[in-house]
């Protein structure tokens, strides 16, 4: 499972190495062989990495861009075809 989180300055990027900044999103991750699993080994991956490995991406919305961490969603909705009408439940 993944986690997107806010540095507090002490993280280090598991990929590039480098300390992520203060209040710089990073995302926590469990994988096992550099696949994502349920639960793991944890790993901390700043944002460019992220994007490289596309556990991030950009999305753009009303105008802004916004950095997600879970670019899956959505993907995942299966189609909706069963049609939940409501049920009349008015009985005289
Ligand atoms: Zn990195």
């Amino acid at each position: 499972m993944r986690r997107g989180l806010i540095s507090l300055g002490k993280v280090q990027c598991d990929s590039c190495q480098r300390t992520i900044p203060y209040a710089e999103r990073y995302l926590v991750i469990e994988e096992e062989d550099g696949v994502e699993v349920e639960s793991g080994k944890k790993s901390y991956y700043c944002v460019d990495c992220c994007l490289k490995k596309g556990y991030a991406e950009y999305r753009h919305e009303k105008g802004e861009t916004v950095l997600t961490f879970f670019p899956s969603e959505g993907k995942l909705q299966e189609p909706d075809d069963e049609k939940t009408s409501e049920q009349a439940g008015d009985n005289e």
